[in-house]
């Protein structure tokens, strides 16, 4: 646990003007233009950041396209490009509390979970990756004996990876890591909220042995830096995570330009289906409460859709709400809290929008609802439950990113499996219930990339995370990560 000592002299401290990473140096913007980076913290300014432009997204975009064509990484042996990566994330944990301190004053996560989540997993995800790189092969083609088919892996070029706020490092890593492994040469887009310790591991992978011009950093808005990425001729992958409107606009740039293959992580409206005969319901409560609410609800894979079994609905509601209520929401940067900040005002506004929307309709506002800590000029919301809630609401359907949880009562397994399946998404899940075959059922009947048994969230860098529906397409983590940044070549040789 850190200090609060330590933590108050790190978060006092000055944040220069961050600038972009483009062939290893620091850049201003090729017009000279920055933007405000407003903490959510209190509202004011942290600092400045680069406002990029379409040239400066062309200029990394060349940077990398060298880098690759040049061989300077993509050339080394795997167990070269390893040692680096490793490197990398040593610094990175040694560096974890500096980053983690930044990252909570640009996007106003708990530092309880903050340091854990974010470098702390960036660290291990590109470890698990680098590690994994000298032990992929390729393969012999079982073909008639006059013949030899060897098919290469072989690395797909430049990528292009656009990144959310919600967890920067975290997923970050996830694209990052495989990636480099991999041999590609990438142009990063931080979300315009969540862009400075992406930064700042950027710096470290230099520091690293990571050669200029492989991994170049860009930093400003999507509909701009982002979209300069998705229209470019010379960009061979697009990986992204973030809402289904941009992703939509992703694929349309793709198929405008180059067929680059565009790879999603999009979002998600999670069942999580409570039975009666759960093992623990004290138990399902509270990791169903802080499985919404950590990091104020601002988690692809939340589960804000709680569907309970009829018979204990009322008494679950009530345990949920002693939960909500226990949660310490405030000051991101004290150990003790619980749950930090929203991202931003326009966020804390959508987030009251549904709330409001769903109290007109005469749903139930259990707990919260309202913006707290106004006097602190930072973006704070009370962990909010909505009961009554009809399958077809707005809070039921679209994905809010906030601390609100809809809950909704069932009666049969065949209807939690009907509404639990009633949604445009199909990211996550998750199902309480000591009955082992009806745990296999619901796994096998909700469309979901990963469901959750008699838990939620937690699942680690061995498995893979990947939406169905409009959930995405491909998946994050696990070895299967590589598959998006290979490419297979076949060589057919006549003996
Ligand atoms: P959210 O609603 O979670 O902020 P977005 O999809 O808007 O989700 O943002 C995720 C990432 O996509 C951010 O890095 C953002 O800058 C980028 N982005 C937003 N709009 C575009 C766009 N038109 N083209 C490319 N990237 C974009």
């Amino acid at each position: 646990m850190l200090s609060k000592a330590q933590l108050q002299d790190l978060s006092g401290a000055p944040v220069p003007p961050a600038l972009h990473l483009i062939d290893g140096e620091a850049r201003a913007a090729s017009d000279g233009t920055a933007m405000d980076v407003i903490s959510p913290l209190d509202g004011a300014v942290l600092t400045t950041m680069a406002r990029g432009t379409p040239n400066d997204a062309k200029a990394a975009i060349s940077a990398a396209r060298r880098a690759f064509d040049d061989g300077r990484w993509a050339g080394l042996a795997p167990a070269a490009r390893k040692k680096v990566l490793l490197k990398w994330a040593d610094l990175i944990e040694a560096n974890a509390v500096e980053l983690a301190v930044l990252g909570v004053r640009n996007n106003g996560t708990e530092i309880s979970m903050a340091l854990k989540a974010e470098p702390m997993s960036a660290a291990g995800t590109i470890r698990y990756f680098a590690e994994a790189i000298d032990k992929v092969y390729g393969e012999i083609a079982p073909t008639a004996p006059g013949t030899l088919g060897l098919i290469h892996k072989e690395p797909v070029g430049v990528v292009g990876a656009i990144v959310p706020w919600n967890f920067p490092l975290m997923i970050g890593a996830w694209k990052l890591g495989p990636a480099l492994a991999a041999g590609c040469s990438v142009v990063l887009k931080p979300a315009e909220t969540a862009s400075l310790t992406l930064l700042r591991i950027a710096e470290l992978a230099l520091e690293a042995g990571l050669p200029p011009g492989v991994l170049n950093v860009v930093t400003g808005e999507g509909a701009v830096v982002g979209a300069a990425i998705a229209e470019s001729m010379d960009v061979d992958v697009l990986v992204f995570t973030g809402s289904g409107g941009t992703g939509r606009r992703l694929l349309e740039a793709s198929a405008r330009s180059n067929f680059k293959r565009v790879y999603l992580e999009l979002g998600g409206k999670s069942p999580n289906v409570v039975f009666s005969d759960a093992p623990d319901l004290d138990e399902a409560a509270k990791v169903s409460a802080h499985g919404t609410f950590r990091n104020s609800g601002q988690v692809c894979v939340a589960g804000s859709r709680l569907l309970v079994e009829r018979s204990i609905h009322d008494a679950f509601v009530e345990k949920l709400k002693v939960h909500a209520e226990a949660m310490k929401v405030g000051d991101p940067l004290d150990p003790e809290t619980s749950a930090g900040a929203i991202n931003s005002e326009r966020q804390l506004a959508q987030n009251l929008r549904f709330v409001a929307e769903a109290r007109a309709a005469g749903r139930q506002i259990v707990t919260g609802g309202e913006r707290i800590l106004q006097e602190t000029g930072g973006f704070f919301m009370a962990p909010t439950i909505v009961a009554g809630v009809q399958p077809g609401d707005a809070v039921a359907q679209h994905e809010v990113f906030g601390p609100v949880l809809a809950v909704i009562p069932f009666d049969t397994e065949e209807e939690a499996v009907r509404i639990a399946n009633d949604t445009e998404f199909g990211l996550a899940a998750a199902v309480w219930t000591a009955d082992l075959s009806r745990a296999h059922r619901m796994v096998r009947a909700i469309r979901a990339g990963v469901v959750h048994v008699n838990t939620y969230g937690g699942a680690d860098v061995t498995v893979p995370l990947g939406g169905v529906k409009q959930s995405g397409n491909g998946h994050d983590k696990s070895l299967h990560a590589f598959d998006k940044f290979f490419d297979l070549k076949t060589a057919w040789i006549k003996l």
